[in-house]
Formats: structure tokens, C-alpha cells, sequence
């Protein structure tokens, strides 16, 4: 299932594929990811070794691709941004990227400087959009505020069940100017209910009144309204297979109940959390 992102007209799958810490093991799976649909990648510069496997596995289909990277703040300067975008897409063999994210915000550069830089690289037709992630409501206006003619496509944010902070003032923000939410971890990097906790006994019974699984229950959730998306990582085919089949299909308002309960969001604004 795809959907406009954010405040753009381009169609992208709500269900992408994550490579943190992902080498050649994960080249099979994020190939058959792409023949699945599961076709929004999620890199960085950061994730060492992770941007090369992602050009094999988009090699030859660029235009299929809705491929994103980040910068990380230590070299988010002026010139440190244009130096690692380039440096990005001669890792990922290609001359654009759809999205490019301010990773997280530590203040180490003024976010004027790296704001100017992204609105460069798009003037060069090296980025189409510019993103962020990890940035709470306060910041995203800070970081909105320094750009002169764009306007911010994405938040990426920690978004799992066990972790539904963002619910509060995040979520309703991003959805007033359209702003597309990104939800990475969704399995809580491998912190998932197991399957006789209490937790994971609810995901059970939700997913077995439609026919799927409790993870495929997870996904649906986290991308059941129109600005989220997810992106879940795996090096694995028949885990790769079984998140292409998260969408398509909608919970139910007593569904809904049943994760609240299991999983309450929190009473009230939380500080975000990150990875
Ligand atoms: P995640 O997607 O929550 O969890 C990944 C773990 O779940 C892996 O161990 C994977 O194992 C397993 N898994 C995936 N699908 C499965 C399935 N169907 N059944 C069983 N196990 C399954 O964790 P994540 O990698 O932290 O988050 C996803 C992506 O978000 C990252 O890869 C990265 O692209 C992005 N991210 C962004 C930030 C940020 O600061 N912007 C921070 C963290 C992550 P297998 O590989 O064996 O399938």
C-alpha cells in the first residue's frame, strides 16, 4: 500500500525496508523487499557498510526506488553537509536521493548552516527533498524555520508499540502541516512480545481473527493513520515476506481497544525517545 508523502504528491509505500546494521547477509532480502513493494529505503551514512549493499540491491531499478540517507551531526556544517551527501551517493551509486535527513539534532552545528547546505543540494538536483529525524515539535519548527524556499517533508522517530510517546503532540503537529512521520524500530529492535507474554497473547488474538501475524498486526498499527509510515529492518527473505503482508487490510475498532489496553500509550507529552 503506498500514500502520498507527507505534503508531496509522491506515492510511497508505508510499509519500507530499514538497514541499520545490515552487510551482504541482508542483499537477498531487501531485493525481494523491492519485488514486494516494500521499495522506501532507509540508510545512512552512519550505518557503516549498509549504503554499498543498498546500491547492489537497487542496481538497475534507481527509478523504483524511494531511497533515503542521513547526514549525522558532527559533519552537518555547511561544507561537512554537502561533502557527506556526495560522499553518500558515490556509497549508493546513484546522483540523487529522494529524502536526506538531519539525522538527530545535538546542536554541534547551527542548524542555519546545515538547512543552507540541504537547500543546495537541492538547487542541484542532488536531493528532492529534506527531511528530518529525531526532532521534537520545538526543533522541527527551529529546523523548518531556517530554510528560506523548502518546506521539511519528514520526521523520522522512534514509533513501536511499547514506545507510543510520539502519539501526543508529534503526531497531531506532523498531521497539521503535513509533514510525513517515519517510524523506525517498529519491533523495537528485537525487543518483540514474546508469544505467551500478555502483550503478545493480544497481538495473537487480534492477528488470528484476520488471518495474519502478530508482527503484521504490529506494522498495521503503526502505520493506520494517513501521515505514518514504517520501516522495519530485515536481513531475512521469509521475514521480508511476512512484513510485505502488513498492509492492505485494517484493524477494527475493537482491534484498536485491544492494543490500547495491551499496549497503553502514555498519559500524557513525553520527552521522544531515541534508539
Ligand atoms: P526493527 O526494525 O524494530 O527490528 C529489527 C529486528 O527485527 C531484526 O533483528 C530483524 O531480524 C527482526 N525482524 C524483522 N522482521 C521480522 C519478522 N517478520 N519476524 C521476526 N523478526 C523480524 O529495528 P531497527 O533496525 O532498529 O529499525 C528499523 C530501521 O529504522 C533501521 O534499520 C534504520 O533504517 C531505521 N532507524 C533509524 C534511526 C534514526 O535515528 N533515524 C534509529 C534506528 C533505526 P532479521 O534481520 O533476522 O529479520
Amino acid at each position: 500500500m503506498k500514500r502520498d508523502f507527507g505534503w508531496t504528491d509522491i506515492k510511497v509505500p508505508v510499509v519500507g525496508q530499514g538497514t541499520w546494521k545490515m552487510g551482504r547477509e541482508g542483499l537477498e532480502a531487501l531485493r525481494l523487499g523491492i519485488e514486494l513493494g516494500l521499495s522506501h529505503i532507509d540508510t545512512a551514512e552512519m550505518y557503516t557498510g549498509s549504503e554499498e549493499v543498498v546500491a547492489e540491491a537497487i542496481r538497475g531499478r534507481r527509478n523504483e526506488i524511494f531511497l533515503v540517507s542521513k547526514v549525522v551531526p558532527s559533519n552537518a556544517s555547511y561544507k561537512g553537509t554537502l561533502r557527506a551527501c556526495d560522499a553518500s551517493l558515490k556509497r549508493l551509486k546513484t546522483d540523487y536521493l529522494d529524502v536526506y535527513l538531519l539525522h538527530w539534532w545535538s546542536g554541534s552545528e547551527p542548524i542555519a548552516e546545515t538547512m543552507r547546505a540541504m537547500e543546495e543540494l537541492v538547487a542541484a538536483g542532488k536531493i528532492r527533498h529534506i527531511g528530518v529525524s529525531n526532532l521534537d515539535v520545538s526543533h522541527l519548527k527551529q529546523a523548518q524555520k531556517a530554510l528560506t524556499r523548502s518546506r521539511i517533508v519528514c520526521n523520522q522517530v522512534l514509533y513501536h508499540l511499547r514506545s507510543r510517546g510520539i502519539e501526543h503532540g508529534l503526531v497531531p503537529y506532523c498531521e497539521s502541516q503535513d509533514i510525513a512521520v517515519v517510524g523506525y524500530s517498529p519491533f523495537g529492535q528485537g525487543d518483540f512480545p514474546p508469544a505467551n507474554s500478555k502483550q503478545g497473547k493480544a497481538l495473537e488474538k487480534i492477528a488470528s481473527r484476520h488471518g495474519k501475524t502478530p508482527r503484521q498486526v504490529a506494522l498495521n498499527f503503526l502505520t493506520r493513520r494517513k501521515s505514518l509510515f514504517t520501516i522495519p529492518k530485515s536481513s531475512r527473505p521469509e521475514h521480508v515476506r511476512e512484513n510485505a503482508g502488513a498492509t492492505n487490510w485494517k484493524l477494527d475498532d475493537e482491534d484498536l481497544k485491544l492494543i490500547d489496553t495491551a499496549f497503553p500509550p502514555p498519559a500524557k507529552d513525553e520527552p521522544l525517545d531515541m534508539f
